[in-house]
Formats: structure tokens, C-alpha cells, sequence
């Protein structure tokens, strides 16, 4: 059966003999993974189940539903609309497939995969070890939320592999949190490291893989315990809905979906729908958007007006090595610092024609952004240099425009403020 055939293969790296037929590439799981051959009324598509919940013909159907789900492994109906829906599920089974793990949890947005994930398996009393240059609100929950709860966080310098070591409370530490590429550095976690520290201190580790997607980089391949994606951004890939996944062993997966039933984080069929749609063509647009990323960033670093371009793509990056070891592409954002100064920098982005002046990333359409404005505006300077965000810092997020009109863009804005 397809199904088996997609989804229940191991990772690539894991095959180990090399005499097997090697796993599908990444299109034919966006296309396929997950997917079951017989729909609903012999729909080709995932039909949308928009139902909150789910009736019995009568009595016995329901003891036999309740019978099969407190003693038997299961049951292939659904009950409630918080604990389940078809539509939801067959992207489940698609982002797992993706990532190659053995099963994935959708939520609402990414914000609530990273809140419900903590607080399903964390306790007060725990520790957390995070690295800096993470996605911010994850930050913010960290050091705010958890906090109040006893649970502390220590963050570690990104790259600093000895610190995240020392940072380990044995017995108390029981997450390690990490993301790569990050925003807007787009460092470079070092997914092996980090794996083996998890393993060797019996500590659980999550990459934030948001920015790379599956078809970049499949940290649970390193031996990762959970992957999570804003599926806001490139899964769903056309900025028209919010959702988050967590990817991971089917044991702690089904825990996270129990917890969810509690905490109440569901994506609706409607937007399961339109993310599911999305996904099939993730890694057509992703390819795309490589391709013209590190075209803007070479393009980019022989310009006199750029002062410096930050993609893990270039030899200049400073985590060039291990990207070029663990990703198969280096990903559709491209960062960099124009010659000048807060407004000389905002001048340039209104003289871009393609680009849209919008926070997220990762949809057909190119996004730009002056962080110092977007996500920094109430600090001074001063304050944002202490953060490691400087004025004249852009981010670009690539769409899926041809490669040479954006070249073109970024010429004629350079040319513009010369
Ligand atoms: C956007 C983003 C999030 C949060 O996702 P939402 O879907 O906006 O809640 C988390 N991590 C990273 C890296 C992101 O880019």
C-alpha cells in the first residue's frame, strides 16, 4: 500500500544498509506522505470534516466506541471535535511523513505547539537550557510564564556547545530548546551535538525547525526527540492561516494530543484544509526559494551599498560548515545590513517594488522587514545594539518570484538611495 510505503520508512540516515530502496524524496511526501489511497465518497482530496462532533447510531455503538478506547489500541472513529477530526488528521499523518517521524500533532499556531509542548511535559521545579537568538514570544514564555510556575530557564550563547554542556542541571534540566536557522542571524544549530547532549544528560531536545522546513533539514534524522514548525509560514506557504506542529515518537505524540484535548489548542477543519493543500507544493517552493536566496545573497555581498549579508549559504556565514553538513538547502530568508543608517535603510525598503513591508515569512509572496522597526520599535538604539539588532539590519523573505525580477528590485532600490 502507498501508505505504508510513504510513511512508515525509516529515515533516510537510519537505513543503515544501503541495500534498501532509499526513502521518497521530499515532493513525493508532500504530495503523497500520509495520504490514504480511499477517501470519502471516493474523493481525491482530503474532504473537510467540518464537524465539532461526532453522533452514534445508538447505545451499543457508543459502548462498543468506549470499549475499544479504554481496552482495545484505539478505534478509527472520532468522538469530539477537540480530540479529533479526519481533515486534521491526514495532515498529521502528511507532517510526519515529511519529517520522518512516526507521527505529529497539529495546533493552532506555532506559538501554541511551543506553550503546549512545555507545559505538557514540564513540571514545576524543572529547568530549561535555551539558546539565544530564539523565536522571541518562545523566549517570552520561557523567562515570563514558566517562571511563574518554578521553572527556570538558563540561555546559552548559540554555537557555544561547552556552555550549553555546563548549563545542564543533572536530573533538574529537562528540555533542551534550540532553533536553526534563527531569526535574523539565521545561525546554525548543530543538530548532532545538541542530540548527543540530550542523550547523554537523558534530557529531551526540540528544535524549532520553522525556517528550514522538512525539505531543508529533518533534525528528528539526528536524533532530535521533537521538531516544531509554524506551519504559518512555509508549510502553509501563501499567508492565509495560522497553525503549529510538533513532530516527534508516536508514545509522546499521542501524550501531546491527550494534552490537547485539556489545553484546547485545535487547528479548525477549514484551515487543516488549506494547510494540507499548501503543503503539496512545499517543496516546488521551497527549491524555488533556495535557489533565489542565495542568489540575493551573493548578489548581495559584491554590493558596495551592502555591508554585510548573513546567509547560511555563504562561505561568510559563521555557521557555514554545518549547514553545508545538515541541510539540503540553506533556505528562502536572506539578512543583511545596508551602508547607512535607520532612515537611509528604510528609504531602500520603499523603493522595493516586489516585496511586501510584512512580519512572517515563508509564503509565495516576498516579505521585507527592517527588524529595529518591526519587532524592535519601542527601544532605542542603544537598546536594540545591546540585543544584537542594528538600524540598517533587513530581513528578506523570499517568495517564489522569479529569481531575476528580484535581482532586478534589489538593483534599482540600491541604485535609488546611491
Ligand atoms: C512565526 C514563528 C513562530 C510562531 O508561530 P505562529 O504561527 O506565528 O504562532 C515560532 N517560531 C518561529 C521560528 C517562527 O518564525
Amino acid at each position: 500500500m502507498v501508505q505504508e510505503r510513504i510513511t512508515d520508512r525509516p529515515a533516510n540516515r537510519l537505513n543503515g544498509s544501503g541495500r534498501q530502496r532509499p526513502a521518497p524524496g521530499s515532493s513525493t511526501r508532500a504530495v503523497h506522505g500520509g495520504a490514504r489511497r480511499r477517501k470519502a465518497y471516493g474523493a481525491l482530496t482530503m474532504p473537510i470534516v467540518q464537524t465539532a462532533t461526532y453522533a452514534f447510531n445508538d447505545t451499543q455503538e457508543l459502548i462498543d466506541f468506549m470499549d475499544r478506547k479504554t481496552w482495545g489500541d484505539g478505534s478509527d472513529r472520532e468522538e469530539y471535535g477537540r480530540y479529533g477530526n479526519p481533515t486534521v488528521a491526514a495532515v498529521e499523518s502528511k507532517l510526519a511523513a515529511l519529517d520522518g517521524g512516526e507521527d505529529a500533532v497539529l495546533y493552532a499556531s506555532g506559538m501554541n505547539a511551543v506553550t503546549s509542548l512545555l507545559l505538557s511535559v514540564l513540571s514545576s521545579g524543572g529547568h530549561v537550557v535555551m539558546t539565544d537568538d530564539c523565536y522571541r514570544r518562545t523566549r517570552q514564555f520561557c523567562l515570563t510564564f514558566l517562571k511563574r510556575f518554578g521553572i527556570e530557564t538558563t540561555i546559552v550563547p548559540m554555537g557555544d556547545y561547552a556552555a550549553l554542556e555546563a548549563a545542564i542541571i543533572p536530573k533538574k534540566t529537562r528540555f533542551i530548546i534550540s532553533e536553526s536557522p534563527t531569526n535574523p542571524y539565521l545561525r546554525i544549530a548543530d543538530l548532532e551535538k545538541i542530540a548527543h547532549l540530550g542523550k547523554k544528560y537523558r534530557v529531551l531536545t526540540l528544535i524549532d525547525s520553522t525556517f528550514a522546513t522538512p525539505v531543508n533539514q529533518r533534525p528528528l534524522e539526528w536524533g532530535i526527540d521533537f521538531v516544531l514548525h509554524s506551519a504559518t509560514k512555509y508549510l502553509s506557504g501563501h499567508h492565509d492561516l495560522l497553525a503549529g506542529v510538533v513532530v516527534g515518537q508516536a508514545d509522546r505524540i499521542r501524550a501531546l494530543r491527550d494534552a490537547r484535548g485539556v489545553l484546547g489548542g485545535v487547528v479548525d477543519p477549514q484551515n487543516a484544509y488549506l494547510l494540507e493543500r499548501g503543503i503539496k507544493t512545499l517543496a516546488v517552493r521551497v527549491a524555488q526559494q533556495n535557489r533565489t536566496a542565495l542568489a540575493v545573497a551573493r548578489y548581495l555581498e559584491s554590493h558596495p551599498r551592502i555591508e554585510r549579508v548573513w546567509y547560511p549559504g555563504l562561505e561568510s556565514h559563521p555557521d557555514h560548515t554545518t549547514a553545508a553538513a545538515q541541510m539540503r538547502g540553506f533556505g528562502g530568508v536572506v539578512s543583511f545590513e545596508v551602508a547607512g543608517d535607520l532612515e537611509t535603510t528604510g528609504r531602500f525598503i520603499d523603493h522595493l517594488r516586489i516585496p511586501y513591508i510584512a512580519p512572517s515569512l515563508g509564503g509565495v509572496e516576498s516579505l521585507i522587514e527592517q527588524p529595529a522597526l518591526m519587532s524592535y520599535y519601542e527601544k532605542t538604539t542603544e537598546e536594540r545594539l545591546a540585543l544584537g539588532i542594528k538600524d540598517n539590519l533587513v530581513r528578506f523573505a523570499i517568495g517564489i518570484e522569479d529569481t531575476d525580477d528580484i535581482l532586478d528590485d534589489l538593483e534599482q532600490a540600491l541604485a535609488a538611495i546611491s
